[in-house]
């Protein structure tokens, strides 16, 4: 489809809407802080240069010099850097032939949150994830949630003082069993994410990676040796649409799911249906299809409803007949737990024993009412049900 046929058509229309005129709202109306003994500090970049770094940066671990500048090997952008030059995701510079990360213990959101928030059904249901984010985001999603903080740069948030060693005794403190890195793009503080992990790790405290999954190979194996479960957004089966609608492309995040299922982190997927974007049936079966020939019968899969935000407010909402849709799709292709999220009372978003079909988790939003399973299995019928549950 080329671009004046987009403009004519009313779906295109509403899909388009006025996205380049709307305005930013500052702030962080749907991040509820921990208020405490966390120190928050004002942010702003000093002026660039190798020794005059602000506290919160430190050499990236995945780049190469070239003749062209620095080359960031994180992302599949692959972002030539020149000197003073940041990347897309508004978190590494570069300086004097070297890359910097300039998110490494800034977390401008923290949280304490239930683990099915995140959304993660199958794993330690009940448990609590102190949740974190940085400043920026490798991708531009025009619906993004939480795009004040991810289209940000950490020159524009206000951020909490929090290292490694202090992230993993707050968890701790707040008795979380998870630490989750999640709310904008974990991949754009990689450096803190990891050392963060291996301290947490140390300490008995699970990692959770809750990401668009848009990373090179490499450092999501390196990664991986340390997160024990990942939610990954899988946010459309189409090229051109990620292009269009999230400025990323859809390869990568498919190498992302088999490589964290190759190296046995737990995972479940999330696909988040976009009204006039993402709600072709037909591409929703192609995605289902690929999933299921590719080994993930067993994953969940959670369709989440969109709301409007961002640059695409004149959207509505998902509707549930296009939800349910979807579910059957996924559940007729063979995907086993098939979830729809955002929709508080939906039958849907219960755990049901795939081989007898017994509720065996009942949820309401992110609450547990009951819980069957018991060792691993169905308390009815025996049949083991994927996912860590002790
Ligand atoms: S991580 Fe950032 S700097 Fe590196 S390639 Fe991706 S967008 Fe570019
Ligand atoms: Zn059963």
């Amino acid at each position: 489809m080329n671009k004046s046929e987009k403009k004519i058509s009313k779906r295109n229309f509403l899909k388009y809407g006025l996205y380049g005129t709307c305005g930013m709202i500052a702030g962080l109306s749907n991040l509820d802080l921990i208020a405490g003994e966390i120190s928050k500090m004002a942010s702003g970049l000093p002026s660039v240069s190798p020794d005059k770094l602000w506290k919160w940066s430190k050499e990236a671990l995945y780049y190469i010099e070239t003749p062209k500048g620095i080359k960031c090997r994180l992302c599949p952008h692959a972002c030539f850097l020149k000197e003073g030059e940041t990347g897309d995701c508004r978190t590494r510079i570069a300086l004097e032939n070297k890359l910097y990360t300039i998110v490494y213990g800034n977390p401008c959101a923290i949280h304490v949150d239930p683990i099915e928030k995140k959304p993660l059904y199958h794993f330690l249901p009940e448990s609590r994830a102190f949740s974190v984010a940085t400043a920026g985001c490798n991708l531009a999603c025009l619906n993004c949630q939480n795009w004040q903080i991810s289209q940000s740069s950490p020159k524009e948030t206000t951020n909490y003082d929090l290292m490694p060693d202090k992230l993993v005794e707050k968890a701790k403190s707040y008795k979380c069993k998870s630490i989750a890195y999640t709310y904008s793009e974990p991949i754009v503080f990689y450096e803190y994410m990891y050392d963060s992990a291996k301290i947490a790790h140390a300490n008995n405290i699970k990692n959770i990676f809750v990401s668009a999954g848009y990373i090179k190979e490499k450092p999501l194996r390196n990664l991986s040796k340390y997160i024990d479960a990942a939610n990954i957004d899988l946010k459309s089966f189409s090229n051109d649409i990620y292009e269009m609608l999230n400025g990323g492309t859809l390869q990568p995040v498919l190498n992302t799911l088999k490589i964290l299922k190759e190296e046995n982190v737990w995972l479940e997927i999330t696909n988040l249906i976009v009204p006039s974007w993402t709600d072709n049936m037909d591409m929703i079966k192609k995605m289902c299809d690929w999933l299921y020939d590719n080994g993930f019968a067993d994953c969940p899969l959670h369709f989440s409803r969109f709301s409007p935000t961002y640059k695409l407010t004149q959207l509505p909402y998902t509707s549930a007949t296009t939800l349910k849709k979807a579910r059957k799709i996924a559940i007729d292709a063979g995907l086993k737990y098939v979830y729809i999220g955002n929709i508080v009372g939906s039958k849907a978003e219960n755990t049901y024993c795939p081989n007898c079909g017994e509720v065996l988790i009942e949820r309401k939003g992110f609450r547990i009412i009951k819980n069957s399973i018991k060792n691993n299995k169905c308390s009815f019928c025996g049949e083991k049900i994927a996912g860590v549950w002790e």
